[in-house]
């Protein structure tokens, strides 16, 4: 793919969605932090349910830590892997209070070496709390951007990697959610709504989706698609999806 269509993929999911963020719910930077860390293999539904009970009762490292393990597990236990997740977040927050004052660090080196912190989730703070244009790519990204061919790569390390180096620089920052939020409502994994995609002409996919009957592709619906109230609904991920 070369740079003229790269640009103006970009341009039309920028258009369609201006201000794009994380679908988790969080207040600060802690908060996130502990979001991602419980969005493995659950959806971001099921995360924002459990932390509206938690945040308002702890939403910092000390406060989780002075609920124990088991008044963690009490906020969080209907998100799957709840038990190993608990117990990350704790050893988490004993090394924020014990090395950090309690903040969470900007370093991607001390953002990983959190439990329960890998590059992906060190990403997404990166990226989402503090600005950084990072790419946290997850199985949605991998699969948008090897399909379109905006950056292709056998692992997601790989596709991190050339996304990082090819999405023009006016769009390294939101581009992360972009391709997210298109591979969650239109590129999905087993049928992708390929009719209703506002780049289908640029994409160089070549088992598209034929539309069904009587549909076309307009640019208002694939718009729609990716508009707030279609992105508010809350979908499910797949299983295999780690965070977003
Ligand atoms: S045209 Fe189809 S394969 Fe290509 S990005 Fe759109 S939905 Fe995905």
């Amino acid at each position: 793919m070369n740079r003229a269509k790269r640009t103006e993929i970009f341009e039309r999911l920028r258009a369609a969605n201006p201000a794009p963020t994380t679908e988790l719910a969080y207040a600060s930077t802690f908060e996130l932090l502990v979001a991602v860390i419980l969005s493995a293999q659950a959806t971001d539904k099921g995360v924002n349910k459990a932390t509206a009970r938690l945040f308002p009762v702890a939403n910092t490292p000390q406060a989780i830590l002075d609920l124990g393990e088991a008044g963690l597990k009490a906020h969080i236990k209907t998100i799957g892997l709840f038990n190993s997740k608990a117990k990350n977040i704790l050893a988490a927050c004993r090394i924020l209070v014990d090395e950090h004052g309690g903040e969470v660090p900007r370093e991607r080196k001390a953002l990983e070496a959190l439990p329960g912190v890998g590059r992906k989730t060190a990403n997404v703070v990166l990226n989402t709390a503090f600005g950084e244009p990072a790419m946290a790519v997850d199985t949605h990204i991998f699969r948008v951007a090897n399909r379109t061919r905006i950056a292709q790569g056998k692992t997601p390390l790989a596709v991190e990697q050339r996304l990082l180096r090819l999405v023009p620089k006016e769009f390294l920052q939101d581009a992360h959610h972009w391709l997210i939020l298109h591979g969650r409502y239109v590129c999905t994994a087993r049928k992708p709504r390929c009719h209703e995609c506002i780049i289908a002409d640029l994409c160089e996919y070549k088992q598209k989706t034929p539309a069904p009957d009587g549909a076309g592709q307009t640019a208002s619906a694939g718009a729609a698609v990716h508009g707030a109230d279609v992105v508010a609904g809350g979908h499910e991920k797949p299983a295999a999806d780690a965070t977003s």
